[in-house]
């Protein structure tokens, strides 16, 4: 007998394991893709995108996610502009460097970091970009497109999920799909996305009657809510592919005195025993949303001259 194949007996426990979607190499191969888009329009058309990202205030966690989109901006090959500005900056001087960046032909993408102080208004500011330059994809003419199933701009984060998703899968079509959240950031346009994809969505939410039963039905689980590991794996459907969205941190006292560690949305120890395939976090969702910017904004680069985009790094 083969010893490798183990013994009967231990075929009748071993319980099944998911597929780990690794999110990071995934993540890796789109920014090596969008590098080599990158350098083609440089010599091909003498042309760099241009990224400028807009943070307001000094939010910790808001610095450290500008920082590293300013460094893999860079290491694609593209132009980084970071405006740095005063917490209590006024809502009319940040309008009036949206409309500089709106005009300058160096910028292709436009990305103001959320959350805003409360004084300024998110949708003004929001809809203040050009939404040929909206590469974050929240321009209510970018989610009119995205609903009505027009070329847009794809926000960044339900793109880096429906890419992982197709590479798993290929098609989609006909998947009963349950995402978990209905942010405009997160939820709904993912939701969008899966609808153009023919699968059977359904979107929960807070006041879902018996979330346990509707995420058990699902082929594909996307859990954007922000509870850490609020989804155990007992609500996966055998075989499912999990997609989590959220990053969660919670006290590690394991790691020693005030000591903290991610985890998203998803219950992974238990998802990953009933699950056919999922995300981890950190290492899943996360690295391709930063991918995807960069992918957007080499996508606005393309059309804002009329050349033809790369395949693959948008919908
Ligand atoms: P929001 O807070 O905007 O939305 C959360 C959603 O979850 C809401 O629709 C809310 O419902 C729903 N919800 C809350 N509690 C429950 C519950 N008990 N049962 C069912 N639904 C519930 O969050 P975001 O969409 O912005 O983010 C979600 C998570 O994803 C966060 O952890 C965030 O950090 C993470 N994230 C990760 C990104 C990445 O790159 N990996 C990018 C963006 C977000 P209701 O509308 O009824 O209140």
């Amino acid at each position: 007998m083969d010893e490798s194949l183990g013994t009967p007996d231990q075929w009748g426990t071993k319980t099944m394991t998911a597929h780990i979607i690794d999110g990071k190499a995934f993540a890796a191969r789109v920014r090596e893709k969008v590098a080599g888009h990158v350098a083609l329009l440089k010599s091909e058309a003498g042309l760099t995108p241009g990224l400028a990202v807009v943070l307001v205030g000094e939010d910790p966690a808001s610095q450290v996610y500008v920082r590293a989109k300013g460094k893999l901006t860079v290491d694609v090959g593209m132009a980084s502009f970071e405006h740095r500005l005063d917490a209590a900056t006024s809502e009319a001087d940040l309008l009036s460097l949206i409309q500089s960046l709106n005009a300058d032909p160096k910028v292709h993408g436009i990305l103001v970091q959320l959350p805003l102080p409360d004084h300024l208004n998110s949708d003004l500011v929001i809809n203040t970009i050009d939404p040929a330059k909206d590469v974050d994809g929240f321009h209510i003419s970018n989610v009119g497109l995205l609903g009505t199933g027009q070329k847009s701009m794809v926000p960044c984060t339900p793109l880096g999920c429906l890419m992982m998703l197709r590479d798993h899968h290929g098609s989609l079509s006909g998947m009963d799909a349950v995402i978990v959240g209905r942010s405009n950031i997160v939820g709904k346009p993912m939701a969008q996305l899966l609808l153009g994809e023919s699968c059977t969505v359904t979107i929960a939410h807070s006041r879902t009657r018996n979330l346990e039963e509707v995420v058990r039905r699902a082929d594909i689980v996307v859990a954007a809510v922000g509870r850490p590991e609020m989804v155990p794996g007992g609500w996966i459907k055998p075989g499912a592919t999990v997609i989590d969205v959220g990053i969660n941190r919670i006290p590690a006292p394991e790691k020693g005195e005030g000591k903290t560690r991610l985890v998203g949305d998803v219950e992974f120890a238990s998802a990953v025993e009933v699950a056919g395939a999922i995300t981890p976090v950190p290492g899943g969702v996360g690295p391709m949303t930063i991918a995807c910017l960069l992918a957007n904004t080499v996508t606005a680069c393309c059309r804002a001259n009329g050349l033809p985009e790369p395949d693959g790094l948008t919908v």
